[in-house]
Order: structure tokens, then sequence, then C-alpha cells
């Protein structure tokens, strides 16, 4: 992952000052949940860091897009994504308190932070389009390509394996 670090040393004593940004990042590719997680387009980021005094507070709002693999179809799709977001920091880790993030210096690493967001604003339910037509259970073919060359057509194997399934399922739960 790229790191994003903003200079905060003109606001870093200074307690009410802030110090804003606007940037453009592109994260890297990385994978998560043994998922491959792959970014095309830049990210923008639009936000502020405000000096509370023990607290940097942070807000932001984030917009971008990741490619993903629909879970339908198994395809690659582009996922717009658009969060906010609000995190604390401090300059050193917080042993009661795990929410806030750290930074280092006179500087503040976004990357992490951003990420946390990003990961938590993935959709459970991954899709390419709302009426993904999926894969042909018979011979596989992707359905959004239109008619398959089984032409949906029951494999008797398929239907037989049905059967056996529910009656072996049966005799399990006796
Ligand atoms: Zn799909
Ligand atoms: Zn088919």
């Amino acid at each position: 992952m790229k790191p994003l670090k903003i200079d905060i040393t003109n606001i870093r004593r200074e307690i009410a000052a802030e110090q804003s940004f606007d940037l453009k990042w592109i994260p890297g590719d990385m994978t998560w949940q043994g998922e491959p997680l792959r970014f095309r387009d830049p990210w923008h980021l639009k936000g502020r860091i405000f000096n509370e005094g023990d607290v940097l507070l942070l807000t932001a709002d984030v917009e971008g897009n990741i490619i993903l693999q629909c879970g339908a179809c198994l395809e690659s799709y582009v996922q717009d994504l658009d969060f906010p977001i609000e995190a604390r920091l401090k300059s050193a880790p917080d042993q009661e308190n795990p929410d806030y993030f750290v930074y280092k210096g006179n500087e503040v690493d976004l990357s992490e932070i951003v990420l946390e967001f990003l990961l938590s604003e993935l959709p459970i339910r991954r899709r390419c389009r709302e009426d993904c037509k999926g894969l042909c259970p018979v011979c596989g073919a992707n359905r959004n390509d239109g008619e398959c060359s089984c032409n949906g057509t029951k494999d008797p194997e398929l239907t037989v394996d049905e059967r056996l399934k529910s009656l072996r399922d049966y005799f399990s739960n006796k």
C-alpha cells in the first residue's frame, strides 16, 4: 500500500489550528482475506485535520472505486465507493482506547486510516450489476453473455445428484 503523508508541522503546536487537504491517491493492489483488491483510478480525498490539543481530529470525504469479483458470474467489475471518515489521532498509542490512530512526528499517514474505512465499506454481496444472471449451473457459461451452449437443458446426472442429496440429508438427520 502506498503511503499518503500529510505534513502537520504548521498545526502541531497550535490548538484549534487546522490543515486542509485535497488529494488524489492510488492505494496500490493488495490481498485482503484471501481476495485480491485492485485499484485502477486515483481516489479523491478531501478533508481537514484539526488540532484539539491532545488529539488530532481528522474528517474527510473519500471517493473512488475498486475492482472486485462478482459473486455470481465471477467476472471483475468496478465498484464505486463514497464515504465519510472521522478519526482521532494521538502521537503515541493509547492503551485504554485502541480506537485512536497514531501519528509519528510531524506527519500523518492517511493510508492506513483510509484503508480501514474502505474495507468496512466493501459490499458483502458483490454483483457486477443488480440483475447479474450468474453462471449456468449445468455448463458453467456466463449467462450474461446470452444463451449458453447447453441451452438450459437439464443434465440428468445433476437431477439424480439432487435427489440423492436430499435422500442422504434425510437419513443423516435420523
Ligand atoms: Zn456478475
Ligand atoms: Zn449452460
